[in-house]
């Protein structure tokens, strides 16, 4: 059903006035989107027109799967607010940690793990990423399979698409979308998933589907909806392709000396033996000493320490959060039982910030001269080196940990009284899709860390 129009042409150039015509290689027809029925919103009623024409004229898309994809489609409230929602009050890594790794979830993924790994030899084989990390994963991303998301993907994807802060995520994914039921791996009434559009039993994104999907019981399909030994294998598969290192470990929680300097835990990697010298006093025997690793210091130096390598990065690019990061990594040693007991000694009296306060730390580190990139109350990796460089000029421990200790430090180097402090109640949904869109959207850069 293409409604295609003729395109007149002088001296070889298009001289359509629509630049869209100017982009489509088929120069001599355009295909002109139907009327579609209105949605009842004029913002995604003109997205919708306009995407379907560029998805056929510039990306090349079949038609009837655009139309398809779209006709009957309206926005989703639900996903625009949350995808618009950015909490006041973060949720400390030990309350995550401590939900994430329930007892419930380390039984059933030590329990799946036997029931999976003979079926994933092959996979982690050719991979080299051992099973136990694809467990962890299933167990994060639906809890087993027991929770895959019930939104039509293509709605939640059209909804991010229209407007907002993920625009381009949502175009890219539905796109990719295209590809998929233009291959005839899924069905549309398959592509049923999270309100961000992540699909399956390890929630893979349309465009990592396309790229990372592998068959991983052999029948000739990637059934990464239906079948978990196929989405498993697809999930090692992905943290191959995201730098997993064969024969690392993902990192190990460290003792260090007292008179660690912080500094040093500034994101940059160095072999083990420098951190030997410089204050790490676990006595690994069965890591090599040429082994690069950062110190992660989530919360700071009166929380837990951990050194993490490559392995830990190919995790986060699964999610970019640390809280998450380090679940799945947790847990990976449970299921396998390397590890039997959570981290402890966590820093409860001293909560991450809030955001309303972060932005007041951020304020004050901008008018000390240093770059913070955006005052967004959203610490990232920027913030976190400042504060660190504002507390080794004072001569505090340069942990970088944006706490309410912190801000105080930065309250009284500019004499200012702290205003009255309300409790802080962390609070929030079970730890599964609470970060938004899995970064695992392959064409999509990592959240800025700022
Ligand atoms: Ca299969």
């Amino acid at each position: 059903m293409k409604r295609k129009i003729a395109i007149y042409f002088a001296s070889g150039l298009c001289v359509c006035a629509a630049a869209i015509a100017a982009c489509a290689d088929d120069a001599d027809t355009l295909y002109v989107p139907p009327a579609f029925a209105t949605s009842g919103n004029t913002d995604f009623d003109v997205w919708r027109t306009d995407f379907a024409s560029r998805a056929v004229n510039i990306h090349h898309k079949d038609a009837a799967i655009i139309e398809a994809m779209l006709i009957g489609l309206t926005p989703n409230e639900t996903v625009t607010r949350l995808n618009d929602s950015q909490p006041e009050v973060v949720r400390p890594i030990w309350s995550y940690l401590n939900s994430a790794l329930n007892q419930a979830r380390i039984n059933q993924g030590q329990a799946l793990y036997l029931e999976h790994k003979d079926k994933l030899a092959n996979a982690s084989q050719s991979t080299g990423v051992p099973a136990e990390l694809a467990i962890a994963i299933w167990g994060m991303e639906s809890a087993y399979g027991a929770n895959k998301g019930s939104m039509d993907v293509v709605r939640a994807l059209a909804t991010f698409a229209y407007k907002g802060r993920r625009v381009q995520l949502g175009e890219t994914e539905l796109l990719a979308v295209a590809d998929i039921l233009k291959s005839g791996d899924a069905s549309r009434e398959t592509l049923i998933g999270s309100w961000a559009g992540a699909m399956g039993h390890t929630q893979f994104m349309p465009t990592s589907y396309l790229s990372r999907a592998i068959d991983g019981d052999g029948d000739g399909k990637k059934d990464i909806w239906n079948d978990p030994d196929d989405a498993l294998a697809s999930t090692l598969n992905f943290l191959k392709i995201a730098g997993w290192k064969q024969g690392e470990p993902w990192g190990r929680e460290v003792q260090i000396a007292p008179d660690f300097d912080y500094s040093l835990a500034d994101g940059t990697m160095h072999p083990l033996s420098f951190w030997r010298q410089n204050g790490m006093i676990s006595p690994f025997a069965d890591v090599p000493d040429d082994w690069m690793v950062r110190m992660f210091v989530p919360a700071g130096a009166n929380g837990p320490k951990f050194l993490v390598g490559a392995n830990y990065q190919s995790i986060r690019s699964y999610n970019a959060s640390d809280s998450y990061a380090l679940s799945v990594a947790l847990l990976s040693d449970f299921v396998v039982g390397k590890r039997n007991a959570m981290p402890n000694n966590w820093p409860v009296d001293d909560p991450p910030l809030r955001r309303t306060d972060a932005m007041e730390m951020q304020n004050y580190l901008t008018r000390l001269g240093y770059d913070i990139g955006t005052i967004d109350g959203a610490p990232g990796q920027k913030t976190k080196a400042a504060l660190q460089a504002f507390q080794k000029s004072k001569g505090f421990v340069a942990d970088g940990y944006p706490s309410m200790s912190a801000l105080l430090q930065l309250r009284n180097h500019f004499g200012i009284a702290p205003p009255a402090q309300q409790p802080v109640t962390p609070s929030g949904p079970e730890p599964v899709h609470m970060f938004g869109p899995p970064t695992n959207a392959v064409q999509v850069p990592a959240p800025k860390v700022n």
